[in-house]
């Protein structure tokens, strides 16, 4: 009887062991989880979890039952620590060593932290998981003012949901934009906008030197010497990926696992999916590593099927992403950063946003604040790869709905 072993209990590592049991494959599976906690959503982490007292089970992806039912043994709290690819075995943090047919690296990110003074001081916090986002939240609670250093999604997020409990909120953001890895420059203008509306005091340009206080932090000093006083802060610099175990083992690696359309590794019995794995897109120019829900859950499907032998197409689903930033929905179909022309949408509404993303001629995909018609029409237009020219978006009449419509009817 074949086994599988997936190294990491998150979105993806979780998504494989539910898809072969879905699939009927009969063999052991067991998921080997650095975290002791059940799998569960991060998205929220940054978003209500943070503001409300919500309960940790409110994020599991799946009751304690689910596992028991499907016979997936979830190792909560250890550590897959190496891997001995002769022997097809891997080590855990306890000593064991656990024999695997495949094995399935599917262990994230860590975020990055930042080598400045004072960074390690009480009252410095991050947040990847559940645990960090309990931690901030205490820390939020009895603070009335918050420092976040880093403008990119989590930052931002959190910058909004602590605003509506009334929080005096800085960020500080050492790009001249926010979001700047992920979306256009158009997008970043727009929440900029909205966060200063929010209240939230924006400072771009804005390097950190230092965390100040001795016993607790205090405050941040930026580039220029300013000292900015806060009785909390919170890192949010992004993350690296999870990819010493592959690299330890010998396998490739390079800002992630390296792994084939078919998220396999050059060993065949190992593959690697989710936030840790490096790849040629059908929608970049160049190896992507995503950090989304829809990237870890559709890797995980491929990988579930081809453990199966019923994966034939390599990887090639359309990369979206969301972030929720006070009331406004930000989606992304597409990977946009490559983007050397943007066309914003006339849309007389300033709570809204379209914004079409192009490379020369091509569209790269779609951002959209507000608009999820557009953002679904988006992946169809994407997946399917619809034509949506320049000229056409440019014209103020433009409507996406009308002109997907009359791009399926050409084709019947
Ligand atoms: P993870 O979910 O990080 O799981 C990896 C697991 O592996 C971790 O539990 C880790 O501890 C464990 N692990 C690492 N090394 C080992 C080892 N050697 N042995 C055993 N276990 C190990 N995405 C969106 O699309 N939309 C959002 O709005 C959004 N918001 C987010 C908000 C926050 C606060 C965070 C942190 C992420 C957010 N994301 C969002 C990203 C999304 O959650 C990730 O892309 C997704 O969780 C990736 O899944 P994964 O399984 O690859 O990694």
């Amino acid at each position: 009887m074949a086994s599988v072993v997936i190294a990491g209990g998150g979105q993806a590592g979780f998504q494989v062991a539910a898809s072969l049991r879905q699939a009927g494959f009969d063999g052991a599976v067991t998921i080997v989880s650095e975290e002791a906690r059940l799998a569960y959503q991060r998205p929220p982490l940054s978003k209500t979890y943070i503001k409300t007292d919500a309960a940790f089970d409110s994020l599991l992806l799946r009751p304690e039952s689910f596992y028991e039912k499907n016979e997936i043994q979830f190792r909560g709290g250890e550590r897959v620590t190496a891997i001995d690819r002769a022997a097809a075995t891997v080590t855990l943090s306890t000593g064991e060593a656990l024999a695997y047919d495949h094995l399935v690296l599917a262990t994230g990110a860590a975020n990055r932290s930042l080598p400045v003074a004072g960074a390690d001081l009480p009252g410095v916090y991050q947040l990847r998981s559940a645990e960090d986002a309990e931690a901030l939240r205490a820390g939020v609670h009895a603070a009335s003012r918050i420092a976040i250093v880093g403008g990119g999604f989590i930052g931002l997020e959190v910058a909004a949901a602590v605003r509506t409990l009334g929080k005096d909120v800085v960020l500080v953001e050492a790009a001249d934009r926010l979001m700047g890895r992920a979306v256009s420059r158009q997008v970043s203008a727009f929440f900029l906008d909205r966060h200063r509306e929010m209240g939230t005091d924006v400072r771009l340009s804005t390097p950190l030197q230092a965390i100040t206080g001795t016993k607790r932090a205090g405050g941040v000093t930026v580039a220029g010497g300013e000292t900015i006083p806060a009785d909390i802060v919170l890192i949010a610099a992004g993350v690296k990926p999870n990819d010493q175990l592959a690299r330890a083992a010998g396998l490739a690696t390079d800002n992630g696992i390296l792994v084939d359309g078919f998220m396999t590794t050059a060993d065949p019995k190992i593959f690697a999916i989710g936030d840790c794995a490096a790849f040629d897109s059908p929608f970049a120019d160049a190896r992507v590593r995503l950090e989304s829900v829809q990237n870890a859950v559709d890797q995980a499907k491929l990988v579930a099927a081809r453990i199966m032998g019923t994966a034939s197409e390599p990887y090639r689903s359309v990369p979206w992403f969301w972030s929720d930033q006070g009331p406004f929905k930000l989606q992304i179909v597409g990977l946009t950063a490559g983007a050397d022309h943007v066309e914003l949408a006339k849309l007389g509404d300033e709570g809204k946003l379209i914004a079409y993303c192009f490379k020369g001629d091509r569209l790269l995909g779609i951002e959209t604040v507000n608009r999820p018609g557009e953002h679904m029409l988006g992946r169809r237009i994407l997946g399917q790869d619809l034509k949506v020219a320049r000229e056409d978006v440019a014209h103020h009449a433009f409507d996406l709905k009308a002109h997907v419509a009359r791009l399926a009817e050409a084709a019947q």
